[in-house]
């Protein structure tokens, strides 16, 4: 580790690291206090960022070491800098107001704080959820982390929309935690594609978040922290909308855009339960334009079968296709015509269920493995985990995948979907 260099931050200074893809840097707090995104980074504690972008930020001054395995930083990291203009103490007292209501739904066996972060692309929202939940966390709160951004998969895979508990600090290196999410396939990276499917799966996720905080006061006044994309016109706005009212959100965090705070003012005038707070975005936000978010996508889903320092292992298998059961929602007819008006044109049943009944459209495709016990639950039930269809041979009509873990799946059914990547 030939480069070693340190910087010292005083407090409300930030250091932003952008290390590039496939490299590493080694950071380390010598002296002080530091956070990362919420997450407090112990004295001593070597943090290892492979193509990561983030900030480093103190509340009250830090002497950091950066070590990487090169001649000069500029080997390893696209750029570092320190920033003293931050949006940290605005965030902080989004932070208490809302720390404020899970006390008070603690005390009166309540319902906690809603908290959906809203906002364009790049603007920060996912590092602002997990510092919303961080600093719950450090309170003594284990609220739920809710993740709507089917296009990157925070908690689950790509395609997918999430939950789950976060009971300790959010890990900088691993992200979210992944060991109970509640995960239902929508099987798009855009909610055009089938945006009654992406509403009808958001309501179930919600129902079925309403029945777990009906059932454990602590959950309940925990509340929740509401990640969402970053389509926010048209009909990404009716998502957004449709979103607030189904999981009921009560305090709304708009980030980083005045138009979409002055629509969702009008819009929400009337509801006096619910907080609209318009919040400032980080000027270290990384932008990513479509060509790296589809990169980011395959590398998380990459992440998901190898893990974020390739510690897993994935198992590879081939089965015959009339094995698997594979099925896709929507595309089908919604009624036949016959039964329709004259003139009327049949359209698609967007939450119709059928069969895949050709192996080779699999090719690429993450599947989801379903908890589902026969196919007309497939939209309602949540699914346990995703295989990769790595090769297909029409001939043999075979297919072979990579499965998370060796034995069989823990679902008789599948559910395909447009998210096709490439893995090596
Ligand atoms: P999307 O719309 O794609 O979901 P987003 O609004 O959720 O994006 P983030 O994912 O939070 O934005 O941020 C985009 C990138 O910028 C991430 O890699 C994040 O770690 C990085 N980032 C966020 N804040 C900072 C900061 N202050 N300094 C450096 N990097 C940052």
């Amino acid at each position: 580790m030939p480069l070693k260099t340190e910087y010292k931050l005083p407090q409300g200074h930030e250091l932003r690291i952008e290390v590039k893809e496939d490299k590493e840097l080694l950071v380390t707090a010598k002296q002080g206090q530091a956070e990362v995104f919420g997450t407090e980074l112990s004295l001593g504690e070597q943090l290892t960022l492979r193509g990561q972008k983030l900030a480093v930020f103190t509340w009250h001054g830090v002497v950091l070491e950066l070590t990487a395995d090169a001649e000069c930083l500029e080997d390893v990291t696209d750029v570092v800098y320190e920033a003293d203009e931050t949006p940290m103490v605005e965030y902080l007292n989004a932070s208490n107001v809302v720390e404020q209501r899970r006390r008070a739904a603690r005390e009166a066996g309540g319902q906690g704080p809603r908290t959906i972060v809203v906002g364009p692309t790049d603007v920060g929202k996912s590092s602002l959820c997990k510092l919303l939940l961080n600093y719950a966390v450090r309170y003594g709160f284990a609220p739920t982390a809710v993740d709507l951004d089917i296009g990157q998969g925070g908690i689950a895979a790509p395609g997918s929309i999430a939950a789950t508990p976060v009971e300790a600090p959010v890990d900088v290196e691993e992200g979210l935690p992944v060991e109970v999410p509640l995960v239902y396939f929508y099987s798009h990276v855009s909610p055009a594609d089938n945006p009654e499917l992406y509403k009808f799966l958001v309501e179930r996720l919600a129902a079925l978040l309403d029945r777990r905080a009906e059932a454990n006061a602590e959950v309940r006044a925990a509340g929740m922290v509401i990640n969402t994309m970053g389509w926010v016109d048209g009909l990404g706005y009716e998502l957004l909308l449709h979103s607030i009212a189904a999981l009921r959100a009560d305090v709304v965090l708009v980030v980083g855009q005045d138009r979409l705070y002055s629509q969702l003012s009008s819009e929400l005038r009337a509801r006096k339960d619910v907080s609209l707070v318009r919040l400032p975005k980080s000027g270290g936000v990384v932008m990513r334009p479509p060509p790296l978010r589809k990169l980011a996508r395959a590398a998380r889903v990459k992440e998901y079968f190898y893990g974020a320092h390739g510690e897993l292992s994935p198992h590879s298998r081939t089965l015959g296709f009339s094995e698997l059961r594979v099925y896709r929602v929507g595309g089908g007819p919604r009624a036949p015509t016959s039964a329709l008006p004259i003139g009327a044109e049949p359209v698609a049943d967007p939450l119709r269920v059928a069969p895949v009944t050709s192996p080779g459209e699999l090719l690429h495709s993450l599947l989801a493995v379903s908890h589902a016990p026969a196919p007309e639950f497939l939209l309602s039930v949540n699914v346990a985990g995703f295989i990769y269809v790595s090769d297909v041979d029409v001939t043999r009509n075979t297919v072979t995948f990579l499965s998370p873990s060796p034995g069989p799946l823990p679902g008789k059914f599948l559910l395909a979907g447009s998210v096709k990547l490439f893995m090596e």
